[in-house]
């Protein structure tokens, strides 16, 4: 358990020199000695001048072509980003790249006007410019459709929206929103400069604390209607969750590289720690956890392997995915749950890595849509995947 995810010869094989000098360099520079220094105070978030040398170091063009101005180092650069950001000890800076490079990069990139992703992909690959998505709307929307719109007003779109646990949405200077226009889904790229756009506010949370999430709104801010991405009925969905596809890949992988740390963590604090004279992984109620676990870890593993093959080879992977989120997820959530139990109170401590592992893994719970939602898309593709593949 404790070989690296990534040495598995799934992967390894996939490993070119540039990939291996990449894992060297990112290893080096998410020591978790450093990540003190890069965030706001104790227990804060990163900062803008962090993101820049994030962007001089070359890991936020890491997965982009080479013809856009990305490193082509593809979903594999990525996978080498998230193992080495997850040595952090907290998922919160992986959490804002895959914002920064997966989504919102990636959506300029592969949806937006040639003028618009001109003006803005470079700013984003040297990290003067921050992305985020913002989609989540607060409270309830009743019918649960988007209340956020946009209106054209000859050149000009007017967009109103409130949009809330955005990550990076405090640091961003780029807001990804997805809104309604003329009755269809759309997203509009809004710099955050603009008139009418207020963070109002900049949430505390359990874990993923390296990253800012916030709450934002936009009254009638005006941009130019080029800055809108819309098409025709569910094929703006259909783009969408394929973006959305890759960074929940690497959210699966989050997980599962933290599972996998637990599992050898608790292997070794099971068999040091003894309970009436015998180890505590000897007793059978401890021996069933970590033999699930065990299992479940063989299964993360091969659902991320066929999910990277899948993915690379660019089938259609959004159901699959979906899957592997919610199982990846789920099942290290339960687990960081058990390991802190099993250390008795110390569990309790703040200073437990187990427990702040759970911290960590029940924000992926949500990110990148609840784990219900992944259910709801995996249902749904299993039933009506002929049709979803039609429209490619
Ligand atoms: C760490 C973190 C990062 C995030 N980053 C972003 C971001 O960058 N951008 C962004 O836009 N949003 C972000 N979010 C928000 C996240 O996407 C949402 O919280 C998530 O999609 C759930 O939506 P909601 O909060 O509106 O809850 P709801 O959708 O209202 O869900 C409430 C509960 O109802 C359940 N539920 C939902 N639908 C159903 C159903 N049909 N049947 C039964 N139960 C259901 C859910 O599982 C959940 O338990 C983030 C959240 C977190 C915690």
């Amino acid at each position: 358990m404790n070989r690296p995810l990534l040495d598995h010869p799934a992967f390894a094989r996939h490993f070119t020199p540039e990939h291996r000098e990449l894992r060297e360099r990112a290893r080096r520079t998410f020591d978790p000695a450093h990540l003190a220094a890069w965030v706001h105070g104790p227990g804060g978030h990163l900062t803008k001048t962090q993101w820049q040398e994030l962007g001089r170091l070359g890991f936020l063009g890491l997965s982009l072509p080479r013809e856009l101005g990305g490193h082509g180092l593809g979903l594999l650069g990525a996978l080498i980003l998230s193992e080495a950001a997850g040595q952090l000890g907290d998922l919160g800076i992986s959490l804002g790249l895959h914002c920064q490079i997966e989504i919102t990069a990636e959506w300029l990139a592969t949806a937006h006007e040639d003028e618009v992703r001109r003006r803005f992909l470079p700013g984003m690959i040297a990290g003067r410019l921050i992305g985020c998505a913002c989609d989540t709307e607060p409270g309830d929307t009743g019918d649960r459709q988007m209340a956020a719109t946009a209106v054209r007003d000859g050149d000009e779109l007017v967009i109103n929206a409130r949009k809330i646990y955005i990550v990076n949405g405090s640091n961003a200077d780029l807001c990804f929103v997805t809104l309604k226009i003329d009755g269809e889904m759309a997203t509009a790229v809004v710099e955050k400069e603009r008139p009418g756009v207020q963070v109002l506010h900049v949430f505390d949370k359990l874990g993923t604390r390296s990253i800012d999430s916030a709450f934002l709104s936009f009254t009638d801010v005006r941009v130019p209607a080029s800055h809108l991405s819309v098409k025709r009925g569910v094929r703006q969905l259909m783009h969408w969750n394929k973006v959305m596809t890759a960074a929940r890949f690497l959210m699966s992988a989050d997980a599962c590289i933290l599972h996998r740390s637990l599992l050898h963590r608790m292997l070794e604090y099971g068999k040091a720690r003894t309970v009436e004279g015998r180890p505590l992984a000897s007793w059978p109620v401890q021996r069933q956890v970590l033999a699930r676990a065990a299992a479940d870890q063989e299964l993360m593993q091969a659902g991320l392997i066929e999910g990277f093959e899948q993915l690379v080879s660019r089938k259609n992977a959004v159901a699959e995915i979906a899957a592997l989120k919610w199982f990846c997820v789920d099942r290290t959530t339960r687990f960081a749950a058990h390991c802190a139990e099993m250390q008795g109170g110390a569990g309790y401590m703040w200073d437990s890595d187990f427990l702040r592992g759970h911290a960590q893994v029940l924000g992926l719970k949500m990110a990148g849509g609840s784990l219900t939602t992944m259910q709801t898309i995996a249902g749904q593709a299993l039933a009506y995947r002929e049709e979803l593949e039609a429209l490619g």
